[in-house]
């Protein structure tokens, strides 16, 4: 109310001094706009009129700037929309890639894309819905012609390597990774890549350089250590004879506990006419735990005259693994195919009922039969065979449980060095 009546009492104050100077200054003035154009009016007037010309012209100015201020907001809420929306629908498109709908996928996003330029990640969604279609070729065709526009992108690499390995071509794909791990050498997902195609195409130097780096990386991860000893392991295979002898006695000393490496370089030995030097190796081996491999390497090289040796052997272990029926049952076939009847029935006769496989029944037949007790050997071989078919004692990865009845460095299931055990 109060500001009413100031702004009642300044207006009227306004109208009143301009009243009075209109009637102060009413001699006629002449103001000449153009050469032709002139007015002849009273100087109160013409003042007042070049006030409110003035006042008009500033209006008109600041009219003029708070409209480019508004063009400009307007744009700018315009832009935000429109990326807003790109956003939902490339969200939506990625959605509808993971429910399966390639073709909803793709076209979504086109439109996505239609109003503005294609980025990386819209090149690799795009190849994305193609990969996952099993159009692998169609796939590498979108991702090769976005190389053309981004070059050599690392993720636009990595994404060109999994096309190219759906494809078949593994070479592509390898050359494809090592471009993008060149870029990013820290990056998992593509160090593993890398890794497992180089261990399919048996490229074992370079696959323990990457499998190197990973265990960097992952310092604990006991698997990535093994599979780091299993690329340095098949690596030495494929070196020369000298090199290999080097590369072998390098991975004892880095890690004694790598049976693959003992057992061929027991082998070498023997090859090499030096049995009781494998032997000793071997042996060394078996102080650790006792280990399947190992026996079954140490009988192989062993001369049947130094059975005796082997003997001893089984007898020590035997003595410090008293439960364990698998050694007891290995003992005494052992001691059987070399002729040590009696020792082979002791090994056998303090094992628990409960370890009567058909393996030990069996044995035990055998064991009677060389008795030429006849009648208990029938009735062994009677329970043996009642037992089950089951003769072999099959290795076992311990890793993944996978079996196999002849030891093998590798499992074929989980790809693991030196994990079979029989014991
Ligand atoms: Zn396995």
């Amino acid at each position: 109310m109060l500001r009413r009546i100031a702004a009642i009492i300044v207006f009227v104050a306004l109208v009143a001094t301009v009243a009075l100077l209109v009637h102060w200054n009413a001699q006629e003035t002449s103001f000449r706009l153009t050469p032709d154009i002139a007015f002849t009016l009273p100087l109160g007037i013409l003042m007042i009129a070049a006030a409110i010309a003035g006042a008009v012209v500033m209006f008109v100015l600041a009219l003029m700037r708070e409209g480019r201020h508004a063009l400009r907001d307007w744009s700018v809420n315009r832009e935000l929309r429109l990326a807003e929306r790109n956003a939902t629908q490339i969200t939506e498109a990625r959605s509808l890639i993971l429910a399966g709908e390639y073709k909803r996928a793709r076209s979504l996003l086109k439109k996505a894309t239609q109003k503005r330029a294609m980025e990386i990640s819209d090149v690799i969604d795009f190849a994305e819905t193609y990969l996952l279609d099993h159009s692998a070729i169609q796939a590498r065709k979108v991702l090769e012609e976005g190389q053309k526009d981004f070059g050599n992108e690392p993720l636009l690499l990595f994404a060109l390597a999994r096309a190219c390995r759906a494809t078949g071509d593994t070479p592509a794909a390898l050359s494809a990774l090592e471009r993008a791990v060149s870029v990013y050498p820290t990056s998992m997902s593509m160090l593993t890549m890398l890794r497992d195609l180089l261990f399919e195409t048996d490229s074992w130097t370079r696959a323990g350089e990457i499998q190197s780096r990973i265990v960097e990386l992952n310092p604990d991860d006991a698997s990535e250590q093994n599979w780091l000893l299993g690329a340095r392991y098949e690596a030495s295979n494929s070196a020369d004879e000298a090199a290999r002898g080097t590369a072998l006695k390098e991975l004892t000393n880095d890690a004694p506990e790598f049976l693959p490496v003992t057992i061929d370089r027991a082998r070498m030995l023997t090859e090499a006419g030096d049995w009781r030097r494998a032997y000793k190796l071997l042996e060394k081996a078996l102080r650790r735990r006792p280990r399947g491999a190992v026996l079954d390497s140490i009988e192989s090289i062993v001369p049947p005259e130094e059975s005796v040796r082997v003997a001893r052997l089984y007898s020590k272990l035997v003595a410090s693994h008293p439960d364990s029926s698998a050694l007891r049952l290995r003992a005494a076939h052992y001691l059987m195919e070399h002729g040590r009847v009696e020792e082979a029935a002791g090994v056998l006769s303090a094992m628990s009922e409960n370890g009567h496989g058909p393996r030990a029944l069996a044995l035990l037949g055998e064991i009677h039969d060389s008795r030429d007790d006849t009648a208990l050997a029938h009735s062994s071989y009677q329970q043996a065979l009642s037992a089950g078919q089951h003769w072999a004692q099959p290795y076992v990865c311990e890793v993944c449980a996978a079996t196999e009845d002849v030891w093998q460095a590798r499992c074929h299931t989980c790809g693991a060095w030196g994990m079979f055990e029989s014991l």
